[in-house]
């Protein structure tokens, strides 16, 4: 597949185009990634593609594939590279074709995940144009996540489960940061406030770089009815 030279972009509030949202979100668990991802999809359009998700849905289903899935996700521990790329490349290609767009929400985190998502992005003219790193202070993560399991019952949001997950991110995932960094792509805010007030924010980080028309807030005929547009891979 092959994206001509006006793919990925949408019509701004001046009627001049902006580039639609293809965005990585990097964080930490208990940062806001999901939050924070799914209000963006609501504000742009793009598909939302969280990872988790995906890998959750496929241990719902009881296959073999999600049996392996969760030998890992239940302790912790990345879901070995080959099998993320077998659930999630279908999905991000479908997301781009159906969207212009993308916010991909726990992916990468490796580094060879994040060289061959480089890799396939430049093939198929889906580069990422942004990548956003979220932080709060790890006491916070840690109740945020505790918060969660009484909500929510994730079976990876027990306390001893949750600090290894942190460690993964730090070993296996924090090196992504400075590598986006250095491409210049890197956006860095803390969620240790009202979230609107990170919205907010964030909203600035990317109409700053051309990515979001100033009026993606309000409803407008690029947006009024969008539903979430959150992608399975089936
Ligand atoms: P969190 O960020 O809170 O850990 P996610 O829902 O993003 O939550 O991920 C849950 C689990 O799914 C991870 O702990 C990991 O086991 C697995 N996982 C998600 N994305 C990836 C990925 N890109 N590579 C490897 N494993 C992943």
């Amino acid at each position: 597949m092959q994206a001509g030279p006006m793919a990925g972009l949408v019509a701004g509030s001046g009627g001049g185009a902006v580039v639609m949202v293809r965005v990585i979100m990097l964080s930490p668990p208990g940062a806001g990634k999901g939050t924070h991802s799914r209000w963006l999809t609501l504000q742009t359009g793009a598909a939302h593609i969280s990872s988790g998700d995906l890998l959750r849905e496929e241990v719902a289903r009881g296959s073999d594939l999600g049996r392996q899935v969760a030998s890992y996700t239940d302790r912790g521990d990345l879901v070995p590279d080959e099998l993320i790329f077998r659930i999630l490349a279908p999905a991000v290609v479908t997301a781009a074709r159906n969207t212009g767009g993308y916010v991909l929400d726990g992916f990468p985190r490796t580094m060879p995940q994040a060289l061959r998502a480089a890799q396939f992005g430049a093939d198929l003219a889906l580069t990422s144009n942004a990548v956003i790193y979220l932080t709060a202070p790890e006491d916070e993560l840690v109740s945020r996540l505790l918060d969660r399991a009484q909500r929510d019952g994730r079976a990876d949001d027990t306390l001893g489960v949750i600090r290894h997950r942190l460690a993964v991110f730090a070993r296996e995932t924090a090196p992504l940061i400075d590598y986006y960094r250095g491409r210049g792509i890197l956006l860095e805010l803390s969620t240790n406030r009202a979230e609107a007030d990170v919205q907010a924010d964030l909203l600035n980080q990317l109409q700053a770089r051309g990515l979001m028309s100033p009026r993606a807030t309000e409803p407008g005929p690029d947006h009024s009815g969008q539903a979430e547009t959150t992608l399975r891979n089936s």
